[in-house]
């Protein structure tokens, strides 16, 4: 019989790099303290623009291909062995942004059946255990359908499996206190004269900004920085990264945050404003060293 690492740890994005950019650094660090790590990524991005000219040419199942080998090459660089696709690769497509036509593909995550889509999770809640989930805000950060969605989907895995037998003790949403993203774009203002960008991106842009008292924990992932940016840089389709800043196709700069916050919103803090997503949870076996 194997043994599950004591403290185990499961995120639920939408694309691949929401990972990378999210929780890059939480997620070297657990790995390298010996935590179990799973990435599940809802679809593989097939909607994507693609930064690099000479990659231009790629568009719809050759982009998600292309973008689940960036997404392999990411997990290398933060020591991450267990990554999946919600229902296998290419099984729920990018449902692209908010509006457009594709959003009516039957095919994309947003036209899928929450419950059938949940119970894909489930499987993997119920064989991986994890204490810890990390996902998305009820607007999915921002407000791209397969945000939200893969929030949706989370919550009701997370619900379907406590009634299945494993109830996750701690559930996360990703944030950005409100006064470090102001410190940050304010460092931004002064450094852009000097970053391969032209234009800045605006606080609104970043996901999950919230107040600075919604905030419940924060990652030091500092020790981490250098990987994330390489995982961040991995995903070369869609991500220009310029320590410590990066854009999007937009090509607007913005901060890259080394340290990673989060708001609890199911179970109980281990501490007024945790700085390990594991405090208070008891384990039944033997901690290993971190
Ligand atoms: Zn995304």
């Amino acid at each position: 019989m194997t043994e599950q690492p004591s403290r185990r740890l499961l995120l639920v994005h939408a694309h691949p790099d929401d990972e990378s950019i999210n929780n890059g650094a939480t997620m070297a660090a657990y790995a390298a303290g010996g935590a179990r790590v799973t990435l599940v990524t809802c679809t593989l991005g097939e909607l994507g623009e693609v930064i690099p000219p000479e990659l231009r040419h790629l568009t719809g199942t050759a982009l998600g291909e292309y973008r689940l080998r960036e997404l392999t090459a990411a997990m290398r660089e933060l020591g991450v062995a267990d990554f999946r696709q919600l229902g296998g690769p290419g099984r729920y497509r990018d449902s692209g942004m908010m509006g457009l036509a594709d959003n009516d593909d039957p095919a994309c995550f947003w036209q899928a059946d929450v419950d059938e889509a949940a119970a894909h999770l489930v499987e993997v809640i119920l064989e991986v255990r994890p204490q810890v989930l990390i996902t998305y805000d009820d607007h999915g950060g921002y407000g791209h359908p397969d945000h939200i969605q893969a929030h949706r989907v989370a919550m009701r895995a997370a619900e379907l499996a406590a009634e299945a037998g494993w109830e996750i003790p701690k559930i996360y949403w990703n944030r950005v206190p409100r006064s470090v993203a102001e410190a940050a774009f304010a460092r931004l203002a002064d450094d852009l004269p000097d970053l391969p960008y032209s234009k800045a991106a605006v606080i609104d842009d970043v996901p999950g900004v919230v107040s600075d008292e919604q905030i419940t924990a924060a990652i030091d992932g500092t020790a981490h920085a250098a990987a994330k940016a390489a995982a961040m840089r991995a995903h070369g389709t869609q991500i220009e990264v310029a320590e410590p800043y990066f854009a999007l196709s937009n090509e607007q700069a913005q901060p890259l945050f080394a340290t990673e916050y989060y708001q609890l919103v199911r179970g109980a803090a281990g501490e007024p404003r945790e700085t390990d997503l594991f405090a208070g949870i008891e384990f039944a076996g033997v901690e290993e060293a971190s």
